[in-house]
């Protein structure tokens, strides 16, 4: 379960100089800037709505924006310009977008070293193989001859691609069979190959 929520958090509070709508008063009045926010895990995520308050501190009248007069608008428009949202508010999203480029990177170190090892097989490497969907196996090399490498399947294969793992305490055929080199390219490509293990 996700724990998400939302909080707000005060980003500005000035005196006006309107007079209350209320009392009259004049100087009695302070406007709030509240910045509202949502949190998963309470780790500050991304801001929602800023809204503004005013409160009189002679009659203790509060309003909220859609009900402030005519004559708190320009202070409100004033208030509202100079306060911008504390950068905190988006360290989900921060943290969230450094998990990606990490992934990203991580992902294309990988394709890079898969593409080198397709082109200088070593026995003994292990290639996770996808046969088609929910079937996949383990090929490992036996044996290298110019550009014909020889495989070994796995006798068995399993529906999900979490499964290979296990694949390598069963049983490989004792018979290998040859795979051009420019063909496991090609597998590697179209994501029929999905990882090899050296
Ligand atoms: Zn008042």
């Amino acid at each position: 379960m996700i724990i998400f929520g939302s909080a707000g958090k005060e980003i500005a509070r000035d005196k006006i100089r309107a007079a209350c709508t209320n009392c009259q008063e004049q100087n009695s009045i302070t406007m709030y800037i509240v910045q509202r926010y949502t949190h998963i895990y309470w780790i500050p995520c991304f801001p929602a709505e800023k809204k503004a308050i005013s409160e009189c501190t002679n009659c203790n009248q509060v309003l909220e924006t859609i009900q402030f007069p005519e004559s708190y608008k320009s202070y409100y428009k004033n208030i509202n310009l100079r306060t911008k949202t504390p950068l905190w508010m988006f360290t989900g999203l921060g943290i969230f977008a450094v998990i990606m480029v990490g992934a990203f990177i991580a992902s294309q170190q990988n394709n890079t070293e898969n593409t080198e090892l397709v082109l200088l097989p070593k026995k003994g490497d292990i290639y996770e193989i996808k046969l088609s969907d929910e079937k996949y196996t383990l090929y490992k090399v036996d044996i290298v001859e110019g550009n014909a490498v020889y495989m070994l399947e796995n006798e068995y294969i399993t529906d999900k691609e979490e499964g290979m793992g296990e694949l390598l305490l069963k049983p490989f055929y004792k018979e290998s069979s040859p795979i051009m080199k420019s063909d496991l390219k090609i597998m590697l490509e179209k994501g029929e190959i999905i990882d090899i293990e050296r």
